[in-house]
């Protein structure tokens, strides 16, 4: 016996299916290895992909990315680097598999190219037979290029912002999405991000945005006049001041102590005087180089590098003889947080200045905006002081002093936290996110109280309708919303993978699908979903309901038949699982026997093979009532073993149901009801039709043999009665029991 078989309230058995499915599924999954996450391609893949003047460096073994050096800057390092994400963010996809992309980026963090190496998204696959193909995808990645990785991105549909190109206005970029793939294209724009963020963290001093946030911009709007010996006080300006015997005492017990005659004759004079001052908050900038030229500098510093003043008094400058404007210092070097950056000479010197001692050195420095650097936060600027002893072969010592900077908090303010993008979906689906909840909320209070919807035949098929013409039109084609065998098969490779469940947070209407009808599981069965939320289930009822109407002959089969073909999704079922397990390469192609992809997510657009076997099971539909949700269809399968978490037999009976009336035995569409009464809750689609029978005097045959046997009686008591000319006594007529309060 396959079948879980209820015996009045309680339940004796319970499915044989189940059980085999679930010891089949834990010996495959034993049995089965890992999905491989690893990258694809060799160095002479690079190399066929980046020529001249680019050369490609051996594979690093911190991380793994190809360094590019250019010919063109022999001594410039690597200029940019390339990689296969899959090694970096191995994001599982709709299908449960990572894509593999390879990316390549600059060092300033500019995306050069980014390009797709591997990928089994459903929508995107089976381009040569139909359906949307991978072009769009590799449309949608192209975008990438030029970009820079710290700027925002967004993905949008509407035509509006959808321009090739386009940016809007407050730095966030826009990237233009694919309509009907809107959950992996998030999981592509992850993929690719996630992935040139690692790199640029490791490799581009980049910091870690998920540790210290984004960086604080300059409120260009605060502006108070203060004085030098303001800025000196409050922190705007800062200092230090190190003697002769301070920077002594650095060289105590080095090859460069007592070297420094200077030093020693005169231990109090100043060894530097070191100044330092963020310009690009004009409250500084201003005070520092005066209105005129604090406008001509930033007028000049077009890409907002981060612009400093630093100076220096004293015997010792802050640049060395063999400095070359327009470069590094080599005894100036910036820090924060322990990550270097690039700060090079703007060859721009700082006129007028009015309140700094006599400086023998001051100029303007500059980091590029894309480093990350957060200027709200403290920088360590830090200078080189290096000595020589001896004359021939010198031995040469350095020793470091450091100066803390941090300019007030209140020139500054910070952004915003940028939602994370699974939010985003969220977000950008509230609407229909919002009807899909209220349509949810209505079913669950017509199927927890269903009398006053189906005792009136009419009233419940309208309703019906009207809800399954939503679940179509609605939920499955307008919102997406078909849940798919894809989407467990996808789970158990992802677990497998080792990799989270996070990616169905990408597709919102799915997941609150998913929620809902994991509860109504409990309370009702496997009939929520498959009778009422699932679109293509949906169609095959519209189908059916027209093949009426065309007088086409409904087929039905014996009862013992029927059940024993409806192990068919049981065995489809089966069948996938052990593929997504054993070959999870190859498994994605089976999930076509859901004809889900072809006719709601594609909306009929693919090949015609897969055109005509929707269509198959359509007209098969047509003369047998939903043949595939009762015989093929494997997540119909899945939601049936769910379906056995129910807590309790909620379809009203009464004990003439079955023995000996077969009155709703007749009526149910889905052979749901044995000849016992007893009602198959692994076969029902929760129609309420035997329910709405069951509340109706004058459907429910028991009732109506009740109510004429009611009058029977009452009619012979009458004619006793007037025979007896006796005065005359009214009594009701015989209720029928109910069995219960609904
Ligand atoms: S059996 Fe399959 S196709 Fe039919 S309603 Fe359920 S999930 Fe949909
Ligand atoms: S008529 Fe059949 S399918 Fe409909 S609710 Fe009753 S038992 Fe379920």
């Amino acid at each position: 016996m396959f079948h879980c078989i209820s015996v009045g309230l309680h339940r004796v058995a319970c499915l044989r299916p189940a059980r085999i499915s679930a010891l089949a599924m834990s010996t495959l999954i034993l049995l089965a290895s890992n999905l491989t996450l690893a990258g694809d391609l060799k160095k002479a893949d690079i190399e066929r992909r980046f020529g001249p003047p680019y050369q490609v460096q051996e594979k690093l073994r911190e991380i793994p990315v190809w360094p590019l050096t250019s010919s063109l800057e022999q001594k410039a390092g690597p200029v940019a680097y390339v990689f296969e994400s899959i090694d970096l963010a191995p994001l599982p996809g709709f299908e449960g598999t990572p894509m593999n992309f390879l990316v390549s980026i600059d060092r300033k963090g500019n995306f050069i190219d980014v390009e797709l190496l591997r990928q089994r998204e459903p929508v995107f696959t089976f381009r040569d037979l139909g359906g949307l193909g991978d072009t769009p995808l590799r449309e949608f990645i192209a975008q990438y290029a030029g970009r820079n990785i710290h700027q925002p991105f967004l993905i949008a549909l509407d035509a509006a912002r959808n321009r090739p190109g386009h940016a809007s206005n407050n730095g966030v970029t826009t990237l233009d999405g694919i309509s009907k793939a809107t959950t992996s294209v998030r999981i592509v724009n992850q993929t690719v991000l996630g992935a040139a963020n690692e790199v640029a963290r490791a490799k581009l001093g980049f910091a870690d945005r998920k540790q210290h946030g984004p960086s604080a911009h300059v409120l260009s709007d605060v502006y108070d006049p203060v004085s030098f010996a303001e800025m000196l006080s409050n922190g705007m300006v800062g200092r230090l001041r190190v003697t002769n015997a301070e920077v002594e005492k650095l060289f105590a017990g080095t090859e460069g102590a007592n070297v420094d005659e200077t030093a020693m004759a005169h231990p109090d004079e100043v060894f530097i005087d070191l100044y330092i001052a963020y310009l690009n908050a004009p409250t500084i900038g201003r005070a520092v180089l005066g209105d005129a030229q604090y406008s001509a500098v930033m007028e000049r510093n077009f890409d907002k590098r981060h612009l400093w003043w630093i100076a220096s008094a004293g015997r010792y400058p802050i640049t060395d003889d063999d400095f070359i404007p327009g470069t590094q210092s080599a005894r100036l070097a910036m820090t924060q947080n322990g990550t270097f950056y690039d700060l090079r000479d703007q060859d721009l010197e700082p006129k007028d200045l009015s309140g700094p001692p006599a400086l023998n050195t001051s100029l303007l420095f500059g980091i590029n905006t894309e480093a990350s650097l957060d200027p709200a936060r403290p920088v360590e600027l830090i200078l080189t002081v290096g000595r020589a002893k001896g004359s021939v072969l010198p031995t040469v010592v350095a020793k470091q002093l450091t100066l803390s900077y941090l300019a007030p908090a209140r020139l500054f303010a910070y952004p915003p936290e940028p939602s994370p993008e699974w939010l985003l979906a969220w977000k950008d689906r509230w609407i229909d996110l919002t009807i899909v909840g209220l349509s949810l909320i209505l079913l669950s209070v017509v199927l927890a109280r269903p009398r006053w919807i189906s005792r009136d035949a009419r009233r419940l098929r309208l309703f019906r309708l009207g809800f399954l013409t939503y679940t179509l039109f609605y939920l499955g084609w307008y919102a997406q919303g078909q849940l798919s065998i894809v989407q467990i098969t996808g789970a158990i490779k992802t677990l497998k993978a080792g990799l989270g469940l996070a990616s169905y947070l990408y597709d919102p209407i799915s997941l609150l699908l998913i929620a809902f009808t994991v509860i109504s599981f409990f309370v009702w069965g496997r009939g929520t979903f498959c009778g009422w939320l699932c679109p293509f289930g949906a169609l095959q009822e519209f189908v059916g309901r027209l093949a009426r109407r065309l007088r086409i002959p409904r087929l039905r089969m014996p009862l013992a038949v029927a059940k024993r073909l409806e192990r068919g999704r049981y065995l489809v079922l089966a069948i996938l699982i052990g593929a997504a397990v054993l070959f999870p390469s190859q498994g994605e192609t089976l999930n076509e026997v859901e004809p889900f992809k072809t006719v709601i997510t594609l909306g009929f657009e693919r090949s015609w093979p897969f055109i005509a076997y929707a269509a198959a099971l359509l007209v098969a539909g047509a003369f047998y009532y939903k043949f595939f949700c009762r015989f093929l269809c494997p997540l119909g399968g899945a939601i049936s073993l769910g379906g056995l978490l129910r807590r309790s037999d909620w379809l009203s009976r009464r004990g003439e149901c079955g023995k000996p009336c077969q009155r709703c035995k007749a009526a149910c569409k889905y052979d749901a009801i044995e000849p016992s009464g007893e009602i198959r809750y692994e076969a029902c689609f929760q129609c309420l039709d035997c329910v709405g029978i069951y509340h109706d005097d004058k459907r429910c045959v028991p009732i109506v043999l009740h109510q004429k046997k009611g009058k029977r009686l009452l009619a012979e008591r009458d004619n006793q009665v007037s025979m007896q000319n006796q005065p005359r006594v009214f009594h009701r007529s015989p209720a029928v029991p109910e069995a219960d309060g609904r």
